[in-house]
């Protein structure tokens, strides 16, 4: 089961595939979340993503792939995976196809869901992740139980530095731009699938298993 998830972000692109992964058993493989870990770890990669994701910029194709190329050769990769923020632009496309026919590999489905803006900001503005668990609330729409902490671990919660809205309204431009092309290319191969993200989280999940239900 070769999946990739596309969205803008906020779109529920995390929600799902936390589900995905979980329901499958299948890696779930987040461009996003590897950079914030090296970030973190303060490591040459790190270094090199954090000057881009403070300003809700892409981070450049070669090194993104090469991480990419890194993680999808695990072995743990070999019963499928699900990619979440990659690919983004047509040269990380190219790359990933590429890279499959090296592996042997196809993708099976682009799963694209899809939300209307003005939902989009709300949900992003609004977000607020765990520090130790990376688990996602939204003072509106899932608030903890206690202001700040995290329910499933006690940790404490924060707003990423890229979900502030002025950053929010460009990371949401950039990413329209780069999705449009990305979208063609999956349609004309074939692999296009779109799901509506609008909907309750019980009711995407349970569109998205329909779809796979002939993978499993
Ligand atoms: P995300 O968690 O997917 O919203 O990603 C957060 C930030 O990480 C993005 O705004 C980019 O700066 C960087 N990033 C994540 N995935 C990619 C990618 N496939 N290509 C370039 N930059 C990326």
């Amino acid at each position: 089961m070769n999946l990739v998830l596309m969205g803008l972000p906020g779109a529920g692109k995390g929600t799902q595939a936390e589900r995905i992964v979980e329901q499958y058993g299948i890696p779930h493989i987040s461009t996003g979340d590897m950079f914030r870990a090296a970030m973190k770890e303060g490591t040459e990669l790190g270094l090199q993503a954090k000057s881009f994701m403070d300003k809700g910029e892409l981070v450049p194709d070669e090194v993104t792939i090469g991480i990419v190329r890194d993680r999808l050769s695990k072995e743990d990769c070999q019963k499928g995976f699900l990619l979440d923020g990659f690919p983004r632009t047509v040269p990380q496309a190219d790359a990933l196809e590429n890279l499959l026919v090296d592996l042997n590999k196809k993708i099976d489905f682009v799963i694209n869901i899809t939300v209307d803006m003005s939902i989009l900001m709300e949900r992003l503005t609004g977000r607020r992740i765990c520090k130790e668990c990376g688990s996602t609330y939204h003072l509106v729409f899932n608030p903890p139980t206690k202001e700040g902490v995290c329910d499933r671990c006690g940790g404490e919660l924060y707003q990423r530095a890229d979900d502030n809205a002025e950053t929010v309204q460009n990371r949401l431009d950039v990413n329209i731009k780069q999705q449009e092309p990305l979208l063609t290319f999956y349609e004309t191969k074939g692999y296009l699938r779109t799901i509506d993200g609008q909907q309750d989280i019980q009711k995407v999940f349970a569109d998205i298993e329909q779809l796979l239900g002939g993978l499993a």
